[in-house]
């Protein structure tokens, strides 16, 4: 099975990463997509991250009924700092013979060789560099043609990305700004049932 990891705080989820992680699905071929929710102590990400179960709930809806994409709680089950490999090694356990594939942002993979474990991570998963219309890709190439040097297999894909962030969507719910369009309109009505990132918004 071709799988996908595709990993974020979506704090909360918007329709940027739900288009993405379906362009990926489509443009990979992939059987399915794991959309996986990272545990980040509350103290570490400053404020306004709505809780692990408020973020997995919210994941859920934006995907609820799509074949492909799934959500999972590996992350947050685990707990402590989420570090790549010891996902990608449960997901091996949990999906022998399973190829994964892990999309990331360019800059994120000029940064990979600073990762835990990144030669293990490369035996383990197929990386996916994804560019952005006019970047520079000669820096990004010559880093991947290193990784695969090292035994690494990275493919390039072209990602729409859609005007918004979760920072954005934040900032528009905390001064009761309709959401429409930023996010998927189940997690729009999610957010306002539960006062989330609001000034006095509490924890989950
Ligand atoms: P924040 O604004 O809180 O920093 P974010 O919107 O960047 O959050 P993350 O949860 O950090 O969301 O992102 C998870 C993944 O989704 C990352 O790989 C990121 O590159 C990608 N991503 C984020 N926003 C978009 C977007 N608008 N279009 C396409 N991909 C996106």
């Amino acid at each position: 099975m071709r799988t996908g990891v595709f990993g974020g705080t979506f704090n909360p989820i918007h329709c940027g990463h739900v288009l993405l992680a379906r362009t990926y699905a489509a443009a990979l071929h992939l059987d399915r997509v794991l959309v996986i929710p990272t545990y980040l102590p509350p103290h570490k990400a400053g404020g306004q991250l709505a809780g692990g179960c408020h973020r997995l709930n919210m994941c859920r809806l934006a995907f609820e009924g799509d074949p492909v994409c799934r959500v999972s709680d590996i992350e947050l089950r685990r707990g402590g700092k989420s570090y790549t490999i010891d996902t990608v090694r449960q997901m091996n356990v949990r999906y022998p013979g399973a190829q994964l594939y892990f999309p990331m942002g360019s800059d994120m993979l000029l940064w990979f060789r600073n990762w835990a474990a990144y030669r293990e991570l490369l035996r383990r998963v197929v990386l996916v560099a994804h560019l952005r219309t006019g970047e520079d890709a000669a820096p990004v190439r010559e880093y991947a043609a290193g990784l695969a040097a090292e035994g690494g297999t990275v493919l390039f894909a072209k990602a729409p990305v859609f005007p918004v962030s979760s920072t954005e969507v934040r900032a528009l719910a905390a001064k009761g700004r309709p959401l429409d369009g930023l996010v998927p309109e189940s997690v729009a009505a999610y957010i306002a049932r539960h006062h989330l990132y609001t000034p006095a918004a509490g924890e989950a």
